[in-house]
């Protein structure tokens, strides 16, 4: 183990199991450890850093703002953060946008909204929310609750009252669960640390008509789909239906840490002065952040981009299926990827590091990629080849 290993050990909590790569810089596709070692990155820090590592127009933005102003409280008004909240509705198709500074302030952020909303019809404050088995949806109190993984909630009771899990894609499942104080379901449109299980059509669409039949919340938890990860600017584009409350956070500042939820008209409504607040959401940083990756997706036709190289990336994907009978599945939308294995996958990202490529796991035995959305087919080629061979030597 390195030294650094040893000193990330002595210093910080050990709430991850770590790698032992202390990583220097970064640029483009690449990253470059301490000891100057070349990495493809095919992570993108958990799909946040859609351009990449220093990608110039975005780190000029951000410097620039710094300069001018960097926090002044949501008390007051800053241009940087009405344009990007402009910009959040625009894109999203909703009315009114709460920022936070993660994904986990958004989902808790979100639940606060439909239980208000609740609270204001029914007059009392006992609701229950559907979420799923296997979702993931943050690590807050509240989040941890909506997490559908009781390894992640088991030592951190007594957890908030009144959430229900139903089946992921089954939509009986749900309908066994809402009653009348049902104020919201909330669902990943494609599961990520759950696995990378996309929602079928027939299951979103029923959870929207759900929804409407009982005037309850769809929030849609996109803070790992969504930003153009799946090849649209929200994944729920795809399935011709619009959420009550999205969820956003990693892709939105690209870097920068923030999040949101954004509400339509109803459920925005219920929210008065007091009800929610923090202190850096959204601060000018932030706003300037998002403003600058909704202007370099639209600049760069970034879209197009990940739709059109997510079909290379899934042509090789398949190719590499047929050649190892280890590889079960792949799944996914756009750049964000599973590769099930019929056994753990822990060993293969090892070696695939050693190799100089980073993917990640998502469960024991799927291998996930979330590559930055400025991947080119030769970047792809090179992770395929790395891929390969790592399946060679740990499987075969
Ligand atoms: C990462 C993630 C979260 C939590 O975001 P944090 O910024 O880590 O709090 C919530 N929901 C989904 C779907 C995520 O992928």
């Amino acid at each position: 183990m390195s030294q650094y290993y040893d000193r990330a050990q002595d210093a910080l909590l050990h709430a991850y199991g770590r790698f032992d790569i202390t990583f220097d810089h970064g640029q483009g596709v690449h990253l470059y450890d301490v000891n100057n070692k070349e990495y493809l990155d095919f992570y993108s820090g958990i799909g946040v850093n859609s351009f990449g590592t220093a990608y110039l127009e975005y780190v000029e933005a951000l410097q620039n703002q710094l300069h001018r102003l960097m926090h002044v409280s949501n008390y007051f008004n800053t241009v940087e953060t009405i344009e990007a909240a402009e910009l959040v509705t625009q894109a999203t198709h909703l009315s009114q946008v709460f920022f936070t500074n993660s994904g986990a302030e958004a989902t808790e952020g979100a639940l606060k909204l439909a239980r208000k909303y609740y609270y204001l019809k029914h007059k009392k404050a006992d609701s229950e929310i559907i979420s799923f088995m296997s979702s993931f949806h943050g690590r807050t109190t509240g989040s941890v609750t909506l997490t559908g993984n009781p390894h992640y909630q088991e030592a951190f009771g007594p957890l908030i009252n009144g959430v229900k899990y139903a089946t992921f894609n089954d939509l009986q499942s749900v309908k066994e669960l809402i009653n009348d104080k049902t104020a919201a379901i909330i669902v990943e449109p494609v599961q990520g640390e759950g696995g990378v299980h996309v929602c079928t059509k027939e299951f979103l669409t029923g959870l929207r008509d759900l929804c409407d039949q009982h005037d309850i919340a769809l929030i849609l938890d996109e803070v790992q789909c969504g930003m153009g990860r799946t090849g649209t600017i929200m994944t729920y584009f795809q399935y011709d239906i619009l959420p009550d409350i999205v969820c956003l956070a990693k892709g939105i500042g690209a870097g920068f840490p923030m999040g949101a939820f954004v509400a339509n008209d109803k459920f925005a409504k219920a929210m008065e002065p007091g009800d929610h607040g923090s202190t850096y959401g959204g601060n000018p940083m932030a706003g300037c952040a998002c403003k600058t990756v909704f202007t370099l997706l639209k600049e760069k036709d970034m879209l197009q981009h990940v739709r059109d190289i997510s079909e290379y990336v899934i042509e090789k994907l398949d190719d590499l299926k047929e050649k190892h009978s280890c590889i079960l599945e792949r799944r996914g939308l756009g750049l964000m990827i599973g590769l099930e294995f019929d056994q753990p996958v822990k060993p293969l990202l090892q070696e695939c590091l050693d190799q100089g490529l980073i993917v990640i796991n998502a469960g024991a035995n799927v291998l996930r990629m979330l590559p930055p959305f400025i991947i080119e087919e030769s970047d792809v080629d090179h992770m395929i080849d790395i891929l390969d061979q790592a399946i060679c030597k740990i499987y075969e």
